[in-house]
């Protein structure tokens, strides 16, 4: 029955199943495990999706991640950041969603376009094929096809990926309109692919009423609920609590599912998240997956095994040193919006055994007269990647504190961008010295849009984006760090160093460290006599991993503690 099901469509039959099969596909080759939220968002599905990766990948098993989001941008670069959390940028250039970020560093492998999947690309995938004609005249359905193309998605990726186990996280939850035909199309996989070969799990919160100062299963039954009316019955239940729940709650919910009690887990908060796939280890969920899917224990690849983890999280644990570095940002509170970063710098302190504290600085609130007072404290500053005019005075000046005051400065993309002119205005004496993007008439545009924006009309996905080579230069300080002269890293811009002022630049001592290998773009500067002074026009911060940390970051966190001690 299934290998009719499954080989339906193929030849472009009119038939009531439309299930197109990528050429070569086995059936049972790779397994799946999709994983569904109830009850509300928010309680950290993509750091579970992904520590669940961490967790099969120690046990040797190659797992696959991608995730489905609901909504109709066709990918995160329109995105705002401040409402959505950071774009995380891919090597191939696709910007997505940050839960492919916390996927790429749990599972410590680089992932693909293949492995994000908007409703808006659905659906222009589905109105393209429409358009060119290719469904042979049968009025275009949700079923059939959007879950059929849906299913081809998650197919195509299982085969060129030859992933063991493809992880599906479905973004949202149970209930939501936009979600509801992802998840009718995992219903129809399961039965395609046989049971044996697809593992429901289902993320639940447990609430805790402070008023009734005990946890209450009721909102996670209804949700359950609304799971299996939708033809989907998961193998396993993850109980998200803030506290440990008790047995009789697991037990009330193994009633509402199905489930005997030893499928369903609860995952109350740990010490941090780098403790999750470990503490999943503990509670048995590997074996549970593996026995439920019939996956076999094989070799770990050489960096993701369980003893580095436990390394990293022990260093994390162990730390006693604290630093602080600032961060410049727009409505800093939002941490979401800056995640990478953050990460890039937590993957770099255990190393060195400190901590670090960080301290947001609102640059709208920086003045002449308040710039020392603000950054006092600071062993480091960061000026993050940004667009626009907000802020900018506030992060020039903070820039030339740390130059002049001789505080780290790594400076990310726009921060890259602020140390140019700063530089110009306060070194070279250019007080009008600007980017374009935040004043066209600058007598000095100093930066200015890279040559081939100025005739772009449409704005998704046409920035300067994804990996791209760098050319180091040998001996500088960034390729001593790097420790190679040529280095791989991923852009998000538009704005580049204007080269009609190179030779100003340099008289004045600004060394240009990096260019792009293909293109006459400056990428890279340093300035010597300064305990760590970069600029890179790229985002180092995407590449870094817990197990394979920035050496940028390194190399600046290396300082901010020196300078501490
Ligand atoms: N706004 C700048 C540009 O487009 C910097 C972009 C960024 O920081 N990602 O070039």
């Amino acid at each position: 029955m299934h290998e009719d099901v499954i080989s339906l469509g193929k030849k472009g039959v009119e038939e009531e199943g439309y299930s197109e099969i990528p050429e070569n596909y086995k059936k049972g080759k790779s397994k799946y495990i999709v994983i569904i939220g109830t009850v509300m968002s928010g309680i950290g599905k993509g750091i579970f999706s992904s520590s669940l990766g961490t967790l099969l990948g120690c046990n040797g098993i190659k797992v696959v991640p991608m995730k489905f989001d609901g909504y109709l941008n066709y990918d995160a670069g329109t995105l705002n950041p401040y409402r959505h959390g950071e774009v995380f940028v891919l090597d191939d250039g696709t910007e997505t969603d940050l839960d492919l970020g916390s996927y790429e560093r749990f599972n410590n492998r680089n992932l693909t376009k293949e492995n994000y999947l908007t409703a808006g690309k659905l659906f222009k995938t589905i109105i393209d094929k429409e358009r060119a004609g290719k469904y042979l005249g049968r009025d275009v359905q949700f079923i059939p096809h959007v879950t059929g193309e849906i299913k081809h998605f998650v197919r195509n990726l299982a085969n060129k990926s030859d992933a063991d186990v493809v992880i599906i996280e479905v973004g949202g939850t149970v209930g939501d309109l936009e979600n509801s035909y992802f998840i009718e199309a995992m219903r129809q996989l399961a039965y395609e692919e046989g049971k044996d070969n697809v593992c429901f799990v289902s993320l639940s919160y447990i609430l805790k009423p402070s008023s009734l100062g005990e946890h209450k299963s009721k909102a996670a039954q209804i949700g359950l609920r609304n799971l299996l009316s939708l033809g989907v019955q998961p193998d396993i239940i993850i109980c998200r609590s803030n506290l440990p729940i008790e047995t009789k709650i697991r037990e009330k919910i193994s009633v509402y599912s199905n489930l005997p009690v030893e499928k369903i887990f609860n995952l109350h908060n740990v010490n941090g998240v780098y403790e999750i796939p470990l503490y999943l280890r503990e509670i048995g969920l590997d074996k549970t997956i593996m026995e439920r899917l019939s996956l076999q224990k094989g070799t770990a690849n050489s960096e993701l095994t369980f003893e580095n983890w436990e390394r990293f999280a022990d260093n994390i644990k162990k730390a006693e040193k604290t630093i602080t570095i600032g961060i410049t940002g727009k409505y800093t509170e939002l941490w979401d919006s800056y995640i990478s970063i953050l990460n890039a710098l937590e993957h770099c302190a255990p190393y060195y055994g400190c901590k670090v504290n960080i301290k947001w600085i609102d640059t709208t609130e920086i003045s002449e007269e308040n710039v020392n007072e603000k950054l006092r404290e600071l062993d480091g500053i960061v000026v993050p990647g940004g667009f626009g005019s907000r802020g900018v005075e506030g992060k020039i000046r903070c820039v030339r504190y740390a130059r002049e005051k001789r505080l780290p400065y790594l400076g990310l993309c726009y921060g890259f961008q602020m140390a140019i002119i700063e530089f110009a205005r306060n070194v070279l004496g250019w007080s009008d010295a600007h980017t374009t993007e935040v004043d066209r008439n600058t007598s000095k545009p100093v930066i200015d849009l890279l040559f081939n924006q100025k005739s772009l009309n449409e704005m998704g996905g046409t920035m300067r984006l994804g990996g791209k080579e760098i050319i180091l230069r040998p001996g500088s300080f960034v390729s001593n760090l790097y420790g190679k002269t040529q280095i791989r890293e991923r852009f998000r811009h538009r704005y580049e160093f204007n080269n009609n002022y190179f030779r100003d630049f340099i008289a004045k001592g600004m060394v240009f460290s990096g260019k792009a290998k293909d293109e006459d773009i400056i990428q890279v500067l340093e300035l010597r006599e300064h305990p760590f002074f970069v600029g890179v026009q790229f985002h180092p911060e995407y590449t870094s991993k817990p197990l394979r940390p920035s050496p940028l970051y390194l190399g600046f966190v290396y300082a901010c503690l020196k300078r501490k001690i």
